[in-house]
């Protein structure tokens, strides 16, 4: 097992946590208004770049 050789002082912890945050989504408006993730498909409207590429689900009732 691995044993630290110093202590590492308060500063020392905090500076190393500083980084541990979680990243924040990089988030973008898509044409339609809603904010959607970058290099993802609009959730709402099924845009990616403008271009429809998911069309929305219709309800198919079986006859
Ligand atoms: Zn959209």
């Amino acid at each position: 097992m691995a044993v630290q050789q110093n202590k590492k002082s308060r500063s020392r912890k905090g500076m190393r946590r500083s980084h541990d945050h979680a990243k924040m989504p990089n988030v973008i408006y898509c044409g339609c208004g809603e904010p959607t993730l970058s290099h993802g498909v609009c959730p709402s409207c099924g845009n990616y770049k403008n271009v429809l590429v998911k069309p929305k689900k219709v309800k198919q009732s079986k006859a």
